[in-house]
């Protein structure tokens, strides 16, 4: 399968070339980042810290696309909306990592594998959260009156928040309780914000140094607290389940997936 990495010289660019190399039935076919950054015309694999790949880091998105299967995007919100409109007129796999779409961004994407690509998007991409938020939903389920606050710590240039991981695991916790989590969030409290409302579901945001990603649920009922909690220690957790994700989305319809079909893990 010929995979093209979008946003390849960031963060989980880098990560994402690493997996795509490492993985039986992959291969890197191209490597894309915005015009004017420092990545562009390197080798990705060096880029990556791994043996040069012949492969070279471009801003010509339509070349990369040339005889592709699949693209993996960790990028912006803006650009992984215009990148659905061309993986979706192709029919291509779009593995979505980007977080921080607004709902409409969402409705676009989900446009588009309606329009014919096979998008499988997640805010994290991990086994061990794509688990956890199925062990949040079932337990939010079950301790009813239980106050929900989700915890998060990520590094110092992570510039959403709370990040698509939180927000996951509250549509899990909601989704427990079989309630819109829009009509229940409570993502930031200062001043005097009174008592904590009934039922809500509150969200706290850490930020510094290097840290991956750090999720903590926190049920607080009378007189005792459930914590459900993941550490991530690498970005390849991220990218070798979008690159399982892109192998499994291969033999699918188009549509809009998520980990938890990629997993068998449907509810
Ligand atoms: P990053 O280091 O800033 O990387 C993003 C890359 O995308 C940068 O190289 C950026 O280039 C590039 N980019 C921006 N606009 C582009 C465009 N139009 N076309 C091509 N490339 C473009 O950030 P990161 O830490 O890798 O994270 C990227 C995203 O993935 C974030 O939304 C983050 O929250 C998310 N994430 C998701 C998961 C998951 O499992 N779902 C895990 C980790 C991170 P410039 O820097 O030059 O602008």
């Amino acid at each position: 399968m010929k995979i093209v990495i979008v946003g390849a010289g960031g963060r989980m660019g880098a990560a994402n070339i690493r997996a795509v190399t490492d993985l039986d039935g992959v291969v890197l076919h191209g490597a894309v980042d915005r015009a004017g950054t420092d990545a562009i015309g390197k080798d990705a694999g060096s880029f990556a810290g791994i043996d040069p790949l012949g492969v070279f880091i471009s801003d010509n998105i339509e070349a990369a696309l040339e005889g592709a299967d699949a693209v993996i995007d960790f990028t912006i919100p803006a650009a992984s909306v215009a990148l659905a409109a061309q993986t979706g007129a192709r029919g291509l796999v779009h593995i979505i990592g980007t977080t921080g779409c607004s709902p409409e961004q969402d409705a676009t994407i989900a446009g588009a594998g309606k329009a014919g690509g096979r998008i499988v998007k997640s805010g994290n991409f991990s086994m061990g959260v794509t688990l956890l938020a199925n062990l949040v939903r079932k337990a939010s389920a079950a301790l009813l009156t239980y106050d929900i606050e989700i915890l998060e710590m990520h590094h110092n240039k992570k510039v959403d928040a709370p990040s698509g991981t939180a927000l996951l695991l509250g549509e899990a916790a909601a989704e427990g309780r079989d309630i819109k989590l829009g009509d229940h969030a409570v993502r930031v409290r200062d001043g005097h914000t009174g008592a904590r409302e009934p039922g809500s579901i509150g969200f706290a945001t850490l930020r510094g140094g290097t840290v991956v990603g750090e999720h903590s649920v926190i049920f607080a009922g009378p007189s005792e607290r459930l914590e459900l909690a993941h550490r991530a220690e690498d970005r390849a957790i991220f990218a070798n389940g979008a690159a399982r994700a892109a192998l499994w989305a291969r033999d699918q319809k188009p549509g809009l997936y998520g980990m938890d079909d990629v997993l068998g893990l449907t509810h």
